[in-house]
């Protein structure tokens, strides 16, 4: 499989990163996004964290780029994203976890840009049970630091 080139996941991930600031003013920190490519590259879903309209439950950004993909005739490929995929539901999480979502879209790469020291990761259980079904992943730390600086942190709407 062709996987992509420092460059171009530089590339994404700034734009998942513009992704993720939509949120601002929407939804608490963490900002999240995502973008789902098709093996040519081509950007066939995008989102970002943020609450379902008109409710407290969020969606995330994963979530609503493997959704958007629904739309194109290409098979999603690659999965960026600015933060290590969950893998356990929070309380206000209606769906599967993201890397459950991935595993079920049948993405075959996965790149993030932070590893997340949250519960939802369990300790890296979502990045192994991601490559127990037979994915790629790699944690791209070019712009972690831009990553932590913009989008983590406990700062409140
Ligand atoms: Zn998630």
């Amino acid at each position: 499989m062709r996987l992509l080139t420092k460059g171009e996941m530089h590339e994404y991930m700034t734009y998942c990163i513009e992704l993720a600031k939509q949120a601002e003013g929407i939804i608490p920190r963490p900002h999240v996004g995502a973008v789902v490519l098709a093996e040519d590259g081509e950007i066939i879903g995008e989102g970002y964290k943020s609450f379902i309209d008109g409710t407290k439950f969020t969606i995330h950004a994963e979530k609503m780029a493997i959704e958007n993909t629904e739309d194109s005739d290409k098979k999603p490929f690659h999965l960026i994203t600015t933060l290590e995929p969950c893998i356990r539901k929070s309380k206000n999480q209606l769906f599967s976890s993201s890397c459950e979502l991935i595993v079920e879209r049948g993405i075959k790469n996965v790149i993030f840009g932070l590893n997340d020291n949250s519960a939802t990761v369990y300790n890296g259980k979502g990045m192994r049970f991601l490559r127990k079904n037979g994915i790629d992943v790699f944690n791209y730390e070019g712009l972690s630091s831009q990553i932590e600086e913009e989008l983590m942190g406990r700062l409140l709407v």
